[in-house]
């Protein structure tokens, strides 16, 4: 069967009224990405205002113990690039300004509170008991967030570019989170509701995500919440580390609770020492080898048939050169998620289907 690509696809009609309603979002939404850094800010005068958010100083080495990058490269999304069109059509407008305004709103807040982190002076460690992680266990859930794992932070995973955030220094632990994207909007990818629907959780985990670092710091410990958009260290590699799931041949988390269904975020703190976290036992890459639904559905040709080694020594499953084209034109795609049987059919229905599958032990407790 021949692929459908992006560009092959007819282009929607619209009105003059429509049309001038587009050009009017072109330059807002435009403006609004170049203050957060996801669009070229070359010859733009926004651009060179975004370079005045706030942002930690060169000179300013933080307190004792944060990690640094050692050199992983993260890839450049010029959210700019996005086709708004369907968005008009369906007058999703008002939604779309909702949410892209508390996605910046999110994204200044972890920028500033990051500022004041490393302006901070250094102090001896505080442990965290048991009772400590249990109620940001709860504080978490009760902020939305259905994902919460521990795990130290990794300086490999950790990119010497973060476009959003503007981080590039770490605590030594991470907590990772996950919030679920929902299920009827993603199933309609690739479209404006399944890319509003990424953007809506990336709003809410954002502010869920600052809530979270807000309440360990009145605990008396550090914390650094990285937004879920962009992002300074590689999530679905720390939330595998973090007893959250395993990679999918997708290169997505796959999780027990959502599938493929979930965006991430962390927040480092210098709590320490984190809770136990049991690896789980999921068999997804058993399941992979024979299912590669994702591989034959990409439109773009982009899922790899085997995973490769980048020069880092990170294993990739996607050819992102490939994915990105297609990925701008289909509003953030997603075809690769929602073919996934995890997401159709849930985890436990999709490996109860199968003989002698592993099921999970467990991911990180109560205690
Ligand atoms: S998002 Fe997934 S399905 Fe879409 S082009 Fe990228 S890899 Fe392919
Ligand atoms: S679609 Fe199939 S091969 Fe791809 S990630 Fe999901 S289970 Fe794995």
């Amino acid at each position: 069967m021949k692929k459908t690509t992006a560009t092959e696809r007819k282009p929607a009609q619209i009105s003059f009224a429509q049309k001038r309603m587009r050009n009017l979002i072109k330059v807002i939404n435009g403006a609004s990405l170049r203050l957060l850094g996801l669009s070229d800010p070359e010859n733009s005068r926004l651009g060179k205002l975004a370079r005045k958010l706030p942002r930690p100083r060169k000179s300013a080495k933080g307190p004792d113990g944060l990690k640094r990058s050692k050199g992983l490269k993260s890839k450049y999304i010029d959210l700019s690039q996005f086709n708004l069109d369907p968005f008009i059509e369906r007058k999703m407008v008002t939604r779309s300004f909702r949410i892209f305004g508390r996605i910046i709103s999110g994204v200044i807040k972890s920028r500033r509170d990051y500022r004041k982190e490393l302006a901070s002076p250094s102090r001896p460690p505080k442990p965290a008991p048991r009772e400590f992680w249990n109620e940001v266990i709860a504080r978490a859930e009760s902020l939305g967030i259905g994902l919460v794992g521990f795990a130290p932070v990794d300086e490999n995973l950790i990119f010497t570019s973060d476009f959003v955030g503007k981080m590039d220094r770490l605590y030594a632990n991470g907590i990772v989170l996950g919030m679920e994207m929902d299920f009827t909007a993603i199933d309609s990818a690739p479209g404006p509701e399944a890319g509003l629907e990424a953007m809506r959780i990336y709003a809410e985990l954002g502010v869920a995500t600052n809530r979270l670092a807000d309440f360990i710091r009145s605990r008396g410990y550090r914390a650094i919440a990285c937004h879920p958009l962009g992002g300074p260290i590689l999530y679905p590699a720390m939330a595998v580390r973090a007893g959250l799931g395993e990679m999918g041949r997708s290169g997505l988390l796959i999780t027990k609770r959502y599938g493929p269904r979930q965006r991430l975020s962390l927040v480092s703190t210098d709590a320490s020492p984190l809770p136990e976290t049991a690896p789980p036992k999921l068999g997804i890459s058993e399941y992979c080898d024979q299912c590669r639904k994702c591989v034959s559905a990409c439109p773009a040709g982009a899922v790899l048939k085997e995973p490769g080694v980048k020069e880092n020594g990170i294993i990739t499953r996607i050819d992102q050169d490939k994915c990105i084209g297609y990925f701008y034109e289909a509003m953030g795609c997603s075809i690769c998620l929602k073919v996934c049987p995890f997401h159709q059919r849930g985890y436990d229905r999709v490996i109860k289907t199968r003989k002698n599958s592993p099921i999970e032990s467990t991911t990180t407790k109560k205690k």
